[in-house]
């Protein structure tokens, strides 16, 4: 079951909130592996960010509704819808006049978010524009490949990953423990790319994009996704030590992600298929409870 209880301060925490790739699904052979596109937490000790505002980010809102902090980061991987519509459904955070969320955005050349959130959310195509919103929204460019770093000292380094229109993948270190967000990208020939095999060089955890099989892939070359081999096989090269997929394929069975998680862990026994809502403490072992028919996966 999930907890609420503080982490302590050198614990480098995620929790998937989202992990479907490009539209959300629902129905029962998604009930294990959720239907949310991507939306992740992730904490330093308590200390939040959030990466992508896809469906997934309307219950990260709800379950966090009485401790989110007033002031909350947004990492955005790229703007595409499956990681920008659940931006309005951050509720109650973005109806509450005294909190602050800020995006961050490094796919558009130093440009921000602003922009293209400003022609998304405006009628024909959504009811209100974002300025209705009564929390204050600043948005923030940056150009893929500099390190962030906030108000309070925390960095976080980012890379430009090979994406249309680019997509932009982050490191972070906290309690000697290292996570990398690597999401979306479709992997280059040949691969591992040299700069990216050096960005997540020793990870303890790799999140990575495993839309497709390999089997699935020479017929979807050019959409901008990769399969969990490529995955295994950069994590091997780099010396990561777990991998978590996400971005999973809508017509993916949980039947199907079952077995094809298997097939993943013969390769490497530390990598899993990412579940919604699904914590995972950076570095400590991944383990999976049942609980009410559903495999929901916990951290040991
Ligand atoms: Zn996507
Ligand atoms: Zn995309």
């Amino acid at each position: 079951m999930m907890s609420k209880r503080p982490t302590p301060d050198s614990a480098l925490t995620l929790r998937f909130w989202g992990v479907r790739g490009s539209t959300p699904v629902s129905g029962p052979d998604y009930v294990e592996f959720g239907g949310s596109t991507p939306c992740l937490e992730i904490r330093c000790g308590e200390r939040l960010f959030l990466i992508d505002a896809g469906s997934g980010l309307y219950n990260c809102g709800q379950f966090h509704r009485e401790t989110l902090p007033k002031s909350v980061d947004l990492l955005f991987s790229h703007l595409h819808l499956d990681h920008t519509g659940g931006l309005p459904f951050f509720k109650p955070a973005v109806f509450d006049p005294e909190r602050t969320v800020h995006t961050y955005c490094g796919n558009l050349d130093g440009a921000s978010a602003e922009e293209a959130l400003g022609r998304l959310f405006a009628p024909p195509l959504f009811p209100v524009t974002l300025d209705v919103l009564p929390c204050t929204l600043k948005h923030h460019g940056f150009k893929a490949g500099e390190t962030l770093t906030f108000p309070d000292g925390m960095q976080v380094d980012t890379i430009l990953l090979n994406h249309p229109q680019g997509s932009v993948g982050y490191r972070f270190q906290h309690g000697g423990k290292r996570l990398c967000v690597i999401s979306d990208i479709e992997h280059s020939d040949p691969w591992p790319d040299p700069a990216l095999k050096a960005f997540v060089a020793g990870a303890d955890l790799m999140v990575y994009d495993g839309m497709f099989t390999d089997c699935e892939y020479p017929t979807c070359r050019g959409w901008g996704h990769s399969t969990w081999q490529k995955g295994v096989e950069l994590a091997r090269a780099a010396n990561v030590k777990a991998l978590g997929i996400i971005h999973l394929h809508p017509c993916h069975s949980d039947a199907r992600l079952r077995s094809v998680e298997a097939e993943m862990q013969a390769e490497m026994p530390a990598a899993f298929i990412a579940r919604e809502r699904q914590v995972v403490e950076v570095g400590a072992p991944v383990r999976k409870v049942r609980s009410k028919g559903l495999a929901l996966a916990a951290i040991a």
